[in-house]
């Protein structure tokens, strides 16, 4: 009985790689030979065997491997990158009559896109010395079979720091609406980098984040730039950190290091503990007894948090409990005072000095049992690595 195949004609690189799974050590080409001969003295069917270039599966694609290490190579000169990987796009057309060949032949074969991905990335290894990286590839090179393309795509850089700001009028990431565009920490600190790459886009990753309006000093913040698509991968972090801290736009980063994507889950995941500087404005004259009382109370306790109405559409509306670990009394002077106010990681310290209309209690404003204007707000010091409140 004639066995019933999907195609009339195969070549003998298909042919092999349809027993792929069976013995190691040949090539397809080799193996399709030896199963061209096997099945000749066992008097079973195959499809004519013929050249690559007519062959019903592959039409040729994997004999065109030179022309494409070639062309590969041409477009990836001006990239750094120590290691690569190459994956491609075939016809689902083409991957379908391999399927069902393979599955008449026995079900033992491996897909095209498989010999062509090694083979590919075989050859372009040799020619441009450099290693073949499975897990994370500086540089991924898809070729698209079906339109004759090649696509090149790096990973991205990143790079991990702190940083301060200086003003209060910087939002931490790019504006949606671009209303002040280049004004953010994130651009700030990404336009020299993307410069430095050749990059498409870039990305600021914080750890945490202060209101617009609030400065971030002190030992400063965690944060992970990412050069997106970069060209160029060896960044000089010492230009890299004057070119931002020399622009004199209010930014200061330290501490840089090259690092991994994982450390963005890491640094996002804050729980530290803060000081912040706050002056704030009484609606009269409170009386230092008073404000010294208020202290006393929250210090070390509790308090109770229902999300501001000014976050209320980013956040749900819940009730957060946060500690309130120190506060002190800096200066006082008339209405005005000056607060150093050490807290749990999440507080929110303006709600906890104007008490937000009740919704946070208790406040200074509450205890005080007065209005309380937050006139000027700073993180002072993040407490990363150790925990200020022995008690909890
Ligand atoms: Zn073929």
């Amino acid at each position: 009985m004639a066995t019933d195949f999907p195609v009339d004609s195969v070549c003998s690189r298909c042919l092999g790689r349809s027993y792929a799974k069976v013995g190691s050590g040949f090539s397809n080409i080799v193996r399709g030979r030896i199963v061209e001969f096997v099945f000749h003295i066992l008097g079973l069917d195959l499809p004519d065997i013929v050249e690559e270039g007519s062959c019903k599966i592959c039409s040729g694609s994997l004999s065109d491997l030179d022309r494409y290490t070639l062309a590969i190579a041409g477009r990836v000169s001006g990239y750094e990158f120590s290691n690569f990987l190459v994956g491609s796009t075939f016809d689902r057309e083409v991957l379908s009559v391999e399927g069902s060949f393979q599955e008449v032949m026995g079900g033992l074969g491996e897909s095209i896109k498989k010999e062509f991905n090694r083979e590919c990335g075989k050859s372009l290894s040799e020619t441009l010395k450099k290693e073949v990286e499975f897990l994370n590839p500086d540089l991924t090179i898809i070729v698209d079979l079906r339109y004759d393309s090649i696509a090149l795509q790096t990973s991205s850089v990143y790079i991990s720091g702190t940083y301060r700001k200086t003003r209060r009028d910087l939002p931490q990431t790019r504006w949606i609406h671009g209303d002040h565009p280049g004004d953010s920490v994130e651009e700030i600190v990404g336009i020299p980098l993307q410069e430095m790459t050749a990059s498409e886009n870039f990305f600021l990753h914080g750890a945490g984040r202060e209101d617009v309006d609030v400065r971030m000093l002190g030992n400063g913040r965690q944060f992970v730039i990412e050069a997106y698509h970069p060209v160029k991968r060896a960044v000089d972090l010492d230009r890299f950190r004057e070119t931002v801290n020399g622009s004199g736009r209010g930014v200061e980063i330290s501490n840089l290091s090259f690092c991994d994507v994982s450390l963005i889950r890491k640094i996002k995941a804050d729980t530290n503990d803060k000081t912040y500087r706050a002056r704030v404005e009484f609606d009269s004259f409170p009386g230092e007894e008073k404000v010294r009382s208020a202290i006393e109370i929250m210090a070390g306790k509790i308090i109770y948090q229902r999300t501001p109405l000014r976050v209320a559409s980013r956040r749900s509306d819940l009730i957060r409990e946060r500690r309130i670990i120190s506060i002190e009394l800096e200066d006082f002077h008339g209405n005005l005072a000056t607060l150093i106010v050490t807290a749990q990681s999440g507080t929110y310290i303006k709600e906890m000095l104007n008490g937000d209309n009740g919704r946070t209690e208790p406040s200074l404003s509450s205890l005080c049992e007065m209005p309380v204007r937050v006139l000027e707000l700073d993180v002072i010091m993040i407490h990363r690595g150790e925990n200020t409140d022995k008690n909890v």
